[in-house]
């Protein structure tokens, strides 16, 4: 059995400045989500501290030769890196699961190597992404170079500690930048042994740096740096809008948002094997306990199977074993903190009173192995108008709304917030496109729910669920600006 003991996890402590640990006191303590208990301390950076941080990248940055390096030779090192941390899979699994909701087995299994492949992919376009010959008069020649910004300031969430931060940090060093990431301060220790293998791999000390600490002292530094050439976050919508504030204020500087979703599961009659379906269904809004930005958590069905599709899923539903991330029996993550738990509880019986009605679920299981555990929770009749459907809950609540015809399914599948992802389910190819033209968001799975590893396929949200892409060509470009250059070469 694949399994560790919490507390024998040593986890680094103080920041990650210049290559190397850089300790300071404790000012924080990290939870474990899975039994509640306080598992170590954490110091937090203030305005000095990231300034020290930033001010290390900028002069990294300007004296080592990350930016100017052959490209296939900073991919070379991007490989390496990636190599090492899927050989370093025994030490930063239990890293990763230990005070997050992430299933040992799942970091294993897809955490670390989903990291790793990704760090790839990322370092398969230090060398593919150049930049233009304009077209200009016969005399001139006219190109538009493109240039890393310089120092990225990077902000994580805590629900997939390893595999966000290696997305912005990735992007961000293949186009030739260095990075000062703020990892959540829920989840701040596997990244820190991402840093270490980072420099282990060759990227110059100081390329990428972590400083620890809460958004409000500690992003908030981040975000106002003056050598903060560019930020790229992932979090809430709400957390999301006053980074862009900040860097308006004290730049204005570029910033690619990745926010929060409310994703429909668009499921007409006609939609192939049930049973398959219900298990995507299901899975879509019970993996990592609903903390999933792309969490299906609007079941829109057609009336035809609802009651069967409302039928099979519940019993997946229900078949559920909540337990620690380090115990390899359970199926269900632990929700990241009691107030977290309390808040999805509140928006459960605000919905109840708003008239939807229960069918499974709604609330905490009783016997949890000591964490918080919300039982997996299915809503029907719910309209377009249930704090339920409108509000992003980050826990594995489901809402089911039932239509008739495919205008109406559509319209429901609108919501007036988010616009992360969505599921279509149909045999109908017209249909499915149909409908994949019709919902206004960034991703749109047919007949699957979920990302594979292609990489290629970026990710990102319409309307408050983001700005930009994490992932894809895009994601590099984000990293890149612009120069225009014209030549005149008339005169003889
Ligand atoms: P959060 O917004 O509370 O925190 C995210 C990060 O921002 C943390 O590191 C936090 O310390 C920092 N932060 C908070 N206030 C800040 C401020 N004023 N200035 C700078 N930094 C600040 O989000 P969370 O609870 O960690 O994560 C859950 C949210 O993330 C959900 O809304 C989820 O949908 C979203 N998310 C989105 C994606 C995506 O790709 N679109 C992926 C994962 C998570």
């Amino acid at each position: 059995m694949r399994t560790f003991k919490p507390e024998a996890i040593q986890t680094p402590r103080g920041h990650f400045i210049g290559g190397r640990l850089v300790p300071q006191a404790d000012a924080l303590t990290v939870h474990r989500p899975s039994d509640g208990r306080a598992h170590a301390g954490l110091p937090a950076a203030d305005a000095a501290t990231v300034d020290a941080a930033v001010q290390d990248a900028h002069a990294a940055w300007r004296r080592s030769d990350w930016a100017r390096r052959a490209p296939r030779e900073r991919a070379r090192v991007l490989r390496r890196w990636a190599d090492l941390v899927e050989a370093d899979v025994a030490q930063l699994a239990p890293l990763e699961a230990v005070c997050s909701t992430r299933p040992l087995r799942e970091a294993i299994a897809w955490d670390v190597p989903f990291t790793a492949e990704g760090l790839r992919f990322f370092a398969e376009y230090c060398d593919k992404l150049g930049g233009e010959v304009a077209a200009t008069r016969q005399d001139h020649l006219g190109l538009v170079v493109t240039e890393p910004y310089g120092v990225v300031g990077a902000i994580t969430p805590w629900n997939f500690p390893l595999v966000m931060a290696s997305w912005k940090v990735g992007a961000a060093l293949a186009a030739g930048n260095a990075v000062v990431l703020k990892p959540s301060e829920l989840t701040p220790y596997s990244v820190m042994r991402l840093a270490e293998l980072a420099v282990e791999a060759g990227v110059p000390p100081g390329i990428f740096n972590i400083v620890h600490g809460d958004g409000a002292t500690t992003g908030e530094a981040i975000t106002r740096h003056p050598l903060i050439s560019k930020m790229t976050f992932t979090g809430s919508t709400g957390t999301g809008a006053a980074i862009m504030a900040s860097c308006a204020l004290h730049g204005p500087k570029p910033a690619t948002l990745e926010l929060g979703g409310k994703s429909p599961q668009l499921v007409f009659n006609d939609a192939p094997d049930l049973d398959k379906l219900a298990s995507i269904i299901a899975g879509a809004i019970t993996g990592n306990a609903g903390q999933v930005c792309v969490a299906g958590s609007r079941l829109i069905v057609q009336r035809g199977i609802a009651d069967e599709l409302a039928e099979r899923i519940t019993e997946r539903f229900k078949a559920h074993r909540p337990g620690a991330t380090w115990d390899d029996t359970a199926t269900l993550s632990p929700i990241i903190s009691v107030r977290q738990a309390q808040r999805i509880h509140e928006i459960v019986q605000a919905a109840r009173e708003a008239g939807a009605q229960l069918r499974c679920g709604g609330g905490l299981y009783e016997d949890g192995p000591g964490g918080a555990f919300y039982r997996p929770t299915l809503l029907e009749s719910v309209d377009a108008t249930n704090p339920a459907v409108v509000q992003e809950i980050f826990g594995p609540v489901l809402t089911l709304q039932t239509f008739n015809d495919e205008e109406e399914g559509l319209a429901l599948a609108a919501h007036e917030r988010y616009g992360l992802a969505a599921g279509v389910h149909t045999a109908d190819i017209g249909r499915a496109l149909r409908a994949m033209r019709g919902i206004a968001a960034g991703t749109v799975w047919i007949n699957r729910y979920g990302r594979t590893s292609d990489f290629v396929i970026p990710t990102g949200g319409f309307h408050q669920s983001g700005i930009g892409k994490d992932l894809g060509r895009q994601a590099v470009e984000a990293n890149l600006r612009h120069k225009s250059v014209l030549i005149d070469f008339g005169a003889a």
